[in-house]
Parts: C-alpha cells; sequence; structure tokens
C-alpha cells in the first residue's frame, strides 16, 4: 500500500492524470459565478468569460511556442487527433491523397488512418526500429508528390520514445507536407517550440498535465487550412463549432502554465525516481527487458518485461497495491499483447510479461522503495511457480 495513505500507489500518469489543486481552483469559479457564454461578448457575463479564455489561450500558447490565435480549443486529443487528420486530408484531397505515418501511434491517429483507407486515401506505415523510432530519412524515403501530411507522434504513451520530431518535421517542411505529432505525452513534460521544430498542427490533451478530462487543444499554424469537422457556429475561426467549455479552457490554460513553470525541476526529479526503480529491479531481478529508448525517452516513464513469468498473472497481482499498466488491450474473451511492443519487435512472450510504469507529481522516493520491494517479491514468486509449473 501507498506509505502515506491507505490507497495503492498510483504510478499509470500516462493513462490520467489527477487535476492539480492549483488548477482546480483556477476552474472552480466558472462553474457558478462566472459562468457567460464567451461567444457573447455583448454584456459583462460573456466578457468575463471571453478574457479568462484569452488569458487562457496565451498560457497555452505560451508553452509550445505558439500565438494565441493558432490555438484551437477541443475535448481532447483524439478529437484534435481526428480535426488535423481527417480535417487536413479532406481540405487538400484536390492536391494529394497520401498520408505518412507510423506503426507505434496512438489508436487515434491510427484509426484515423484507417478511416481515410476506407475512403480512398492513401496510407504508408513506417516500421520504427528496435527503440520505437522512425528516422528522418524514413520518412523522406515515403514522401511523394501527392502526400498532403505526416503525423509522427512526439512521444510514445506505452514505451515513452521520444521521435526526432524537429528533423522530421524539417524533412516535411522542404517538401511542402504538413506535419502533424500528437504531443498528448510530451507537452508539458518536454520542451516543445512549434516555431522551431517546424510543427503544422500538434494535438495535447488536459488530463495527461493535471488538467480536467474532456479537455485539449489544437495547434493550428497560421495560414494552414483544414476542413472542420463539426458543423455549427463557426467558433474557433471556424475550426471547431460548439459553445466553448469555459471551465475547462481555464484549466488547460492553468495546467499549461503550470507545467511550463515546474517542467525542468519535475523533469530532473522524476528522471532520478524513474532511474531508481529500474536500475533497482534490473539489478534484483537480473533478467530484465528495457522496452523503449533509453536515450530517448520521457523523463517519467519506464516500460520493463520479466522474461520467465506468465503476463496474465502479472498485472492482477501488482494492482491491489501498485497502479500500474501494460499496454495489451484485454477484454474478457481476450487479451491481445501491445501492439506498441510488437512493432519494436518483441515477442509475445515478453510483450504479454510488460509493465509500464510512469511517475507523476505525486510520485515520492518512498513510494518508489515500496515499488521496488512489492514488484521484485511479485515477480519472485511468479518465476518461481513458472518453472514449477513448467
Ligand atoms: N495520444 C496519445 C499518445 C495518448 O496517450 C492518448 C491518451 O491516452 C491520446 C492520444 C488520446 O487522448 P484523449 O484521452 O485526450 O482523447
Amino acid at each position: 500500500m501507498n506509505p502515506r495513505v491507505n490507497i495503492p500507489v498510483y504510478l499509470d500518469y500516462n493513462a490520467t492524470t489527477p487535476v492539480d489543486v492549483r488548477v482546480f481552483d483556477a476552474m472552480q469559479p466558472y462553474f457558478v459565478e462566472l459562468f457567460g457564454n464567451a461567444a457573447s461578448s455583448s454584456h459583462g457575463f460573456g466578457m468575463q468569460a471571453r478574457e479568462a479564455v484569452d488569458t487562457a489561450r496565451q498560457q497555452v500558447a505560451r508553452l509550445i511556442g505558439a500565438t494565441p490565435a493558432e490555438i484551437v480549443w477541443t475535448s481532447g486529443s483524439t478529437e484534435s487527433i481526428n480535426l488535423a487528420i481527417k480535417g487536413a486530408m479532406d481540405c487538400h484531397a484536390s492536391r494529394g491523397r497520401h498520408v505518412v505515418t507510423q506503426a507505434t501511434e496512438h489508436k487515434a491517429v491510427l484509426d484515423c488512418c484507417k478511416t481515410l483507407e476506407k475512403n480512398g486515401f492513401d496510407v504508408t506505415m513506417l516500421t520504427p526500429d528496435t527503440d520505437g523510432r522512425v528516422s528522418p530519412e524514413q520518412v523522406a524515403g515515403a514522401l511523394r508528390a501527392d502526400t498532403v501530411l505526416c503525423s509522427i507522434m512526439w512521444a510514445n504513451n506505452e514505451i515513452g520514445t521520444v521521435q526526432p520530431v524537429r528533423e522530421i518535421a524539417q524533412v516535411c517542411r522542404a517538401r511542402g507536407v504538413l506535419f502533424h505529432t500528437d504531443a498528448t505525452q510530451a507537452a508539458g513534460k518536454l520542451p516543445v517550440d512549434v516555431v522551431a521544430d517546424y510543427v503544422d498542427l500538434l494535438s495535447l490533451s488536459g488530463h495527461k498535465m493535471y488538467g480536467p478530462k474532456g479537455t485539449g487543444i489544437l495547434y493550428v499554424r497560421k495560414g494552414v487550412r483544414l476542413t472542420c469537422q463539426m458543423d455549427g457556429g463557426g467558433h474557433e475561426s471556424g475550426f471547431r463549432s460548439g459553445t466553448l467549455n469555459v471551465p475547462g479552457i481555464i484549466g488547460v490554460g492553468a495546467a499549461c502554465d503550470l507545467s511550463r513553470r515546474l517542467m525542468q525541476s519535475e523533469s530532473a526529479r522524476l528522471t532520478v525516481l524513474r532511474d531508481k526503480l529500474e536500475n533497482g529491479l534490473i539489478a534484483r531481478l537480473g533478467d530484465v527487458v528495457v522496452n523503449g529508448s533509453r536515450e530517448h525517452r520521457l523523463p517519467h516513464v519506464t516500460n520493463l518485461s520479466f522474461p520467465g513469468v506468465n503476463g496474465m498473472d502479472l498485472l492482477p497481482r501488482l494492482t491491489d497495491e501498485v497502479a500500474v499498466s501494460s499496454g495489451s488491450a484485454c477484454t474478457s474473451a481476450s487479451m491481445d499483447p501491445s501492439y506498441v511492443l510488437r512493432a519494436i519487435g518483441r515477442a509475445d512472450d515478453l510483450a504479454y510479461a510488460s509493465v509500464r510504469f510512469s511517475l507523476g507529481r505525486k510520485t515520492t522516493d518512498a513510494e518508489i522503495d515500496f515499488t521496488l520491494e512489492k514488484v521484485t517479491r511479485v515477480i519472485e514468486e511468479l518465476r518461481t511457480h513458472h518453472v514449477v509449473a513448467v
């Protein structure tokens, strides 16, 4: 159990984060007191809401090096990604029908591409190396005269691998291809500068950075055209209709502001804790496989496979006291190994026997000590059992 209180240790920050209390405090007045519609500027209620939304726009823009006018509010990364990919391909279909992406993207990207394929578009799916990275050369080789868009994630949600975004985006810019990046796991954790990094479209989500669920943004570089995916009142410069979720927007703004200010210190702190956990487990258990790049990865993530362990038994034995996850899609009937681990070449048994530990703002040294003990005990028991069962 969590050494501080009687609840499991939470090491699943890539799944979602708690709302930071400072973010919650910033949001609170906008539910009951300051409830105006930000689109109604004819009276004070609307104007107050509008001013707060404008401030939030500046806060988000500052985190990623954009200008406020380039921020489009959405309900989260899934929606942002749909708008970016489908919106770009729809809008530029007369110019070309080819899109480039890679195999470890989030399902939001992969499934958008599947839908495009069904609608007669052409998708090139790049295969990453064993670290989970694609190279600028790979991307350059895949671009064609009819390529409209390339979508490569900033950092992977399961293994934490960080892509060479700037180099890839530069290749795309030079060839006149739009570049979208899913920065859901990177924003607020790593420095992002859409101008220096040649990014045209960027998706991020509030609930991965201590903001509220159901909130996010799409950055649309000035001048980039997209077909809106939701018709209506023409809000957000026509990119996304619908009354603005003012408290949610205030939350994303405050979350971005806080993340920007805490990024450096949190990154350094979490790297130390993550390495303590990873190195501690390797030292105690010997045979441990680190999934993804150890050089190019998020500071707070480690994804480990434990050879000699039946993956089916692993998570249920851990999650009573340590909330972690694996990339396996678990249904009552079947459990598929993670497609991300498969894409980087892991055999099924290692993919099943994997655990993603993702640390965050509330993670303490004592929690890491506790997790080290717990995981060591469970793996040793399962290995003993596994050998006897064989
Ligand atoms: N992209 C990545 C890399 C993610 O990790 C997630 C969520 O897990 C998403 C997209 C979807 O984000 P949202 O939950 O905001 O729709």
